[in-house]
């Protein structure tokens, strides 16, 4: 039991650690020209930018797969990729992106201060200078709230 938390764990964190690097370094590098299609905000309902998605869902799969007998550590760590694989669709996609119109943003707390970053992360748009490259980590300054009256 705690074997297997820990490893969700480590493939949940994990995911946020290298995406926001990969994000960062990758994304807005080589490979912006297949990021950038997020960026862009094209009309249509998939972007190039999903492959990202595809790609981190296939090591999950991968690993899930190679670890089913035994239920090792990599079984459980695919699992908590895919959990944040899910998060990210849920919050990323559903609630800041608004992909489908399900969710209405919140107004306050620590949700709030995602969206903030990342709209922030969004607000030139360009491969160079961007800031908030992870999803849950969120840059103190967006944490403060904004004092409404
Ligand atoms: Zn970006
Ligand atoms: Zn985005």
């Amino acid at each position: 039991m705690v074997y297997s938390l820990l490893f969700i764990g480590i493939g949940f964190i994990g995911m946020e650690i290298s995406g926001a690097v990969i994000h960062k370094y990758l994304m807005h590098g080589v490979f912006w020209n297949i990021h950038k299609t997020h960026h862009m905000r094209q009309t249509g309902i998939f972007e190039k930018n999903d492959l990202f998605s595809l790609f981190f869902g296939g090591i999950a799969i991968l690993l899930i797969v190679v670890g089913m007998d035994g239920y090792d550590f990599r079984f459980w760590t695919g699992w908590g990729m895919s959990l944040y694989g899910i998060s990210y669709f849920l919050l990323h996609d559903l609630l800041i992106h608004r992909r489908m119109k399900l969710f209405k943003g919140p107004q306050s707390g620590y949700l709030a201060a995602m969206i903030r970053a990342h709209r922030a992360h969004h607000a030139h748009n360009q491969k160079h200078n961007a800031v908030s490259f992870g999803l849950f980590i969120v840059p103190f300054r967006f944490l403060k709230a904004k004092k409404r009256r």
